[in-house]
């Protein structure tokens, strides 16, 4: 009997699916490494993005009780839109309307959003929007550091399954957490380029700044931001 007749075990499906399972708790582990670290390379199909979206959202975040703001809620908001979307804009945190409805940019500052997403010439389903924190803070008051940290893994992993070519992010608490700068100031970093783990970030005004301060000088602000932006993904 020669060495031809000796056949070399085939990977067995099972076998490939647990490697699956090991390169997915790869790509969803950096979390706590730093903001360079360029994600692994898996590229999700379209049903893979939303069936890890969605157990997320059903197993971890509706039932999460990991830092205070749970106390306060209506219920969770986890974020919506194209899993395949280019654009990916990260708010705050959810407000009143967000909290009653469970999504996210629904009130005021949401109808804002809306119009400068369609004057980009997009649809919000176009798009995906979430927050660094899932439940509203108390009287919408800024999220807490330690509310923060414990809620951006969340985020972190929703960016990590729908890889956006771009990041906008929408006042100084998204950016300040993405940027790793807890003392940035708008103006510092608004209307330039950064980047989070190799995906461009524009920073911008938050649309319920834009609507306390409604000066042409501010709006103009965020249109040239969001100009660069359609550059960039080719709009
Ligand atoms: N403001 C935010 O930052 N996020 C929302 O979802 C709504 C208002
Ligand atoms: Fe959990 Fe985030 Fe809500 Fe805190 S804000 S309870 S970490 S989902």
């Amino acid at each position: 009997m020669g060495l031809s007749s000796i056949r070399r075990p085939q990977r067995e499906p099972v076998a490939a699916m647990i490697l699956e399972e090991e390169i997915q708790a790869v790509s969803l582990a950096p979390l706590s490494l730093p903001l360079a670290t360029p994600f692994e390379a898996v590229q999700l199909s379209t049903e893979q993005k939303q069936s890890r979206l969605q157990a997320m959202r059903e197993k971890e975040v509706v039932p999460c009780t990991k830092c205070r703001l749970s106390q306060g809620r209506t219920q969770t908001v986890f974020g919506e839109g194209d899993v395949d979307a280019k654009i990916m804009f990260v708010g705050e945190g959810p407000g009143e309307n967000e909290d009653l409805t469970g999504r996210p940019f629904v009130g005021r500052a949401g109808q804002l959003l809306d119009k400068m997403i369609v004057a980009m010439g997009l649809r919000r389903e176009q798009v995906y929007i979430a927050n660094i924190v899932k439940c509203r803070p108390p009287q919408n008051r800024v999220p807490a550091p330690d509310e923060v940290a414990t809620c951006t893994p969340y985020l972190e992993r929703q960016i990590e399954i729908i890889r956006p070519a771009v990041i906008v992010t929408l006042g100084r608490p998204a950016a300040s957490y993405m940027l790793g700068n807890p003392k940035l100031t708008m103006g510092s970093v608004r209307g330039r380029w950064h980047e989070w783990r190799q995906i461009k970030l524009m920073p911008t005004f938050h649309p319920s700044y834009v609507l306390r301060t409604y000066t042409e000088a501010v709006r103009k602000a965020v249109w040239d931001d969001l100009k660069k932006v359609m550059e960039e993904v080719g709009k």
